[in-house]
């Protein structure tokens, strides 16, 4: 193994203490006889490592948690002051979807209706139509008397 590879092996699996213990020997063994790789590795353990372990072991002060505490007890509060502010903002800024369906269904509603007048007032001037021609029927054939030989369109025509 080139000190290239020795290198790498000892900032990956080496420092990470997961190197098969074949590998682990070839790199120990290399370190002994190398001067560049061991102070390699020993500037790693300093530089990588130590500040790790001593992270582990420190304590977060209670000060420290107590500022987190009043942090977090302060933005509920200014949470809670906007909530004064927020009925205001739900009917012009949250319902937005609400309204939009609202419109859509009115829209809907309207059109439908629409419709249906158009429809009834199609269906009575129909109606009125044939009211009309019945009676007018019914007129040309009122003196009739069943023989349907001296009704007037009759007499005019012929
Ligand atoms: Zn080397």
């Amino acid at each position: 193994m080139n000190c290239k590879h020795i290198k790498k092996i000892l900032i990956t699996d080496y420092i990470d203490d997961e190197a098969d213990d074949k590998i682990r020997k070839n790199v120990e063994e290399h370190l002994k006889k190398c001067e560049s790789c061991g102070r390699f590795y020993e500037d790693l353990k300093k530089e990588a490592v130590s500040p790790f372990k001593e992270i582990r072991d420190m304590k977060v002060p209670d000060e420290v948690w107590d500022n987190i505490r009043a942090k977090i007890g302060e933005e509920k509060k200014a949470f809670d002051i906007g909530g004064i502010l927020d009925p205001l903002k739900r009917i012009f800024i949250l319902p937005k979807p609400a309204l939009a369906m609202v419109s859509f269904l009115l829209f809907v509603v309207i059109a439908l209706s629409g419709v249906k007048v158009y429809q009834v007032y199609n269906y009575n001037l129909t109606k009125d139509y044939l009211k009309d021609q019945m009676s007018y029927l019914l007129a040309l054939n009122g003196d009739a008397d069943g023989n349907g030989f001296d009704t007037s369109i009759e007499n005019i025509f012929l």
